[in-house]
């Protein structure tokens, strides 16, 4: 059988592979540390996973509307009206399957032979193998370390050409932890008044992790590209509900209804019961997220000291999500190799840089979505480790 030549292309995301080695060495006895992973260590909030359990007993067991029920809709609008004081009308807010499906929408919307899509290197590995999907040409952005992680304005701005048809930004960003400072933003955006014909998806799901007191900046904040602009966001990381499939996208109007018929095509709407969970996120008690904000804080200071205790390692400071992203450049190893012999080895589970780009050779990937104690154990052994197979 021969598929169509898109699916020769299309690549995957390391950290589920990464997983699946993790739990085979588990089961078969290893203590294995997991801080390959993206996701938060809690559970989700009780009231949430109660409003989840009270929709099914209400019956609500049938298909809502593709775009999501309308009170998520205008909940999600409050929310960032609350947050940002941005001016969100909720007929433009999407409720979909997770953060990925926006990417996916908006990537398969611009994506084409003869395309250009500009998207962050290290960055999260599915915006290039989307891009390469639709046979669109993928352009790398480079996020540099002496840059602090940050995406530098005119760097992207020199990227475009007549052919570019979407640019994708992430800031606070996976995998560095990099946060893109509101100076940049605005001369990226300025910049951009001379390309009206590029569109932007700003992946925003990491804008409620952020430390040392910084306040995110949403590219919702720029009326200029309003008009071309499509936010990525959702509940997976900042409500600890990865497993659940929730995410939510605001389209400019004239974008809305592609997406819509898009997701009519493809997953008709969002688990019902699951979207009422995500209501009571967004209307109910906020404290848990600062409480999850507050311990990644404490542990990103435990991570960054004992990573720059290491021999022949350097850690920037993250300033967002929940990555660190160590320079392991002078330890001798070669990125994804250390990852491997860390996990067959020392049973400690992390991501080779080059999963996340061309730029990431030199990197590896420790999340600290795990606790301080099992931080400690495993950045202890990756020490010994070191110290022993240099
Ligand atoms: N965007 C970024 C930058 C991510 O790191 C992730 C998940 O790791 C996603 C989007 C996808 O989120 P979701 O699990 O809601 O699909």
């Amino acid at each position: 059988m021969k598929t169509v030549a898109n699916f020769d292309r299309i690549g995957e995301e390391n950290a589920f592979a990464v997983l699946a080695r993790a739990t085979a060495l588990a089961e078969q006895g290893m203590d294995v540390i997991n801080l390959g992973i993206g996701q938060p260590d809690f559970p989700t909030p009780p009231h949430i996973v109660e409003a989840a359990v009270k929709a099914m007993r209400d019956g609500r067991h049938g298909y809502t509307a593709a775009e999501g029920i309308a009170p998520l809709r205008a909940a999600v609008a409050a929310d960032l009206h609350r947050r940002f004081g941005a001016e969100v009308n909720p007929d433009n807010v999407m409720i979909v399957p997770g953060g990925k499906v926006t990417m996916f929408a908006a990537i398969l919307m611009f994506g084409e032979p003869g395309a250009e899509i500009l998207y962050p290197d290290p960055g999260f590995p599915i915006y290039r193998s989307m891009i390469e999907f639709t046979g669109a040409t993928p352009v790398p952005v480079p996020v540099r370390e002496e840059n602090g992680f940050a995406i530098s304005a005119g760097e992207t701005l020199s990227l475009i050409t007549p052919r570019t048809r979407l640019l994708i930004l992430n800031s606070p960003a996976n995998p560095c932890g990099g946060v893109t400072p509101k100076a940049e933003i605005d001369t990226l955006v300025a910049g951009l008044a001379e390309h009206p014909e590029v569109a932007v998806l700003s992946d925003e799901i990491y804008d409620q992790i952020l430390y040392d007191g910084e306040a995110h900046v949403t590219l919702l904040d720029y009326p200029e590209i309003r008009d071309r602009l499509i936010l990525l966001n959702g509940w997976s990381k900042t409500y600890a509900m990865t497993g659940w499939r929730l995410g939510y996208s605001v389209w400019p109007e004239t974008l809305f209804d592609k997406a819509r018929k898009l997701a009519v095509n493809a997953w008709s709407c969002v688990n019902t019961p699951a979207q009422y969970a995500a209501l009571a996120a967004l209307t109910g008690p906020q404290n848990a997220v600062a409480e999850m904000v507050a311990a990644f804080d404490a542990r990103r200071r435990v991570v960054v000291e004992l990573l720059t205790a290491m021999p022949g390692v350097t850690c920037a400071v993250p300033k967002g999500a929940f990555y660190a992203f160590p320079n392991i450049a002078a330890t001798g190893w070669k990125s994804k190799p250390l990852a491997a012999a860390l996990l067959e080895d020392s049973g400690v589970a992390t991501i080779g840089g080059p999963d996340f780009g061309t730029l990431g050779e030199g990197f590896i990937r420790i999340s600290y979505a795990n606790s301080e104690e099992n931080i400690r154990r495993a950045l202890g052994r990756m020490h010994a480790f070191l110290g022993t197979r240099r």
